[in-house]
């Protein structure tokens, strides 16, 4: 029986080699990206964190945040934060990073900030002597929207929106092809519409809780909608932000409540995509995280913090099989996200001045081709039996 399982466990490594030299071609025309910053695989793949809820101090808000995110089990925990993500996403798409089964994803930055962590997404390679801060300073980096809007075919077809104002710089703005729109910027040019004046005016108007330099996530999902009808690009970066800045905070409710709203505007786009007929069936969309947060102290995430480089992602590709959570040990990493956008439409990502990380080919592979994990690695925090 040892041979046996030796033989196909060589079996399974021979199929993963062979898979990730036989891809077939993505056949996808569209691309969008979707972050929201710093939110936790925690949260993600095992709902609220009881302990947590347990330490917020008004009696009153522990309760309603315990009646809505903690309305039993593990699965229908998670699923009371994350219903989209839980509900139809996982029925088409793949959900990567539960390391309760030692799904992994980690960031190979050594800061495991936020600059730091966009660079190592868009670029394909952690720059820890360049990109050490979150400082108002312009990427000397070649990021991959920039390099996919200058490829044939794809010329002003690249788009990225965020809440926070730093992506300004991340994409380098100044010089870049690329439209990007930040925090408070405003729609610009001669010709805008009714609605794209409405979405400036409501910059003025809208609450400012974070000054500056972040924006409601509600309002660039506004944003996002209208890029998505009046520019139609082929591919498109939404960052979202509000989750980490109540983390910050240290407001759980609050953190939590920022999640269940991504959840929606995540469920949002789908709805947007699938009523689309630019985009409905040619569209890939791959959605995950900067950073983690810590493990015992959620509020926090830095290079002194663990867990902070402990990350997930949700990808969608029309025609995936064996969609819902990837239960196989794999080790993942972020700087292979810039290879795996411009993959998703066929495109080779090259950067003639530094290495980039290979795309993460298992969104390809049908069904998933990790090696599996063993039965006893399976160790869920929470316990509890998948319904
Ligand atoms: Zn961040
Ligand atoms: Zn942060």
């Amino acid at each position: 029986m040892r041979n046996v399982a030796l033989f196909v466990f060589v079996l399974s490594i021979f199929q993963r080699v062979f898979a990730q030299h036989s891809l077939p071609s993505p056949t996808v025309e569209n691309v969008i990206i979707v972050t929201t910053d710093g939110l936790r695989w925690q949260e993600v793949f095992e709902g609220a964190d009881s302990q947590c809820i347990q330490q917020i101090k008004s009696g009153e808000i522990r309760t309603r945040v315990k009646e809505r995110y903690l309305p039993g089990g593990y699965w229908t925990n998670r699923k009371a934060l994350m219903p989209f993500l839980w509900g139809a996403f996982a029925q088409k798409g793949r959900l990567y990073g539960n390391r309760n089964h030692h799904n992994k994803i980690n960031v190979t930055n050594k800061i495991h900030i936020s600059y730091p962590g966009y660079n190592e997404i868009f670029c394909g390679f952690a720059d820890d002597k360049r990109i050490m801060t979150n400082g108002k300073k312009y990427n000397p980096n070649l990021n991959v929207l920039e390099w996919m809007n200058a490829q044939p075919g794809f010329e002003n077809q690249v788009s990225a929106v965020g809440s926070w104002a730093l992506f300004s710089w991340i994409f380098n703005q100044k010089s870049t092809k690329i439209a990007v729109n930040a925090a408070f910027e405003p729609f610009c040019g001669t010709h805008l519409s009714d609605e794209q004046k409405t979405l400036n005016a409501a910059l003025h108007t809208c609450a400012h809780p974070w000054k500056d330099h972040l924006r409601p996530d509600t309002l660039t999902w506004a944003f996002a909608q209208n890029i998505l009808e009046e520019q139609a690009p082929k591919v498109l970066f939404i960052g979202y932000g509000e989750t980490d800045e109540y983390g910050h905070e240290g407001n759980y409710a609050a953190y939590l409540d920022a999640a269940h709203r991504f959840d929606s505007l995540v469920q949002a786009l789908w709805n947007y995509v699938e009523n689309s007929p630019k985009y409905r069936g040619k569209t890939a969309i791959i959605i995950t995280t900067d950073h983690g947060r810590g493990t015992h102290n959620w509020k926090a995430h830095n290079m002194l913090t663990p867990g902070s480089d402990e990350i997930w992602m949700a990808a969608f590709v029309p025609g995936m099989e064996a969609p819902g959570e990837v239960k196989s040990s794999m080790q993942l990493h972020q700087a292979q996200f810039a290879q795996t956008i411009a993959h998703a439409v066929g495109l080779h990502f090259n950067n003639p001045e530094h290495a980039v990380a290979p795309a993460v080919y298992d969104v390809w592979v049908n069904p998933p081709t990790a090696i599996p994990a063993p039965s006893a690695d399976l160790i869920l925090s929470s316990g509890g039996v998948e319904k």
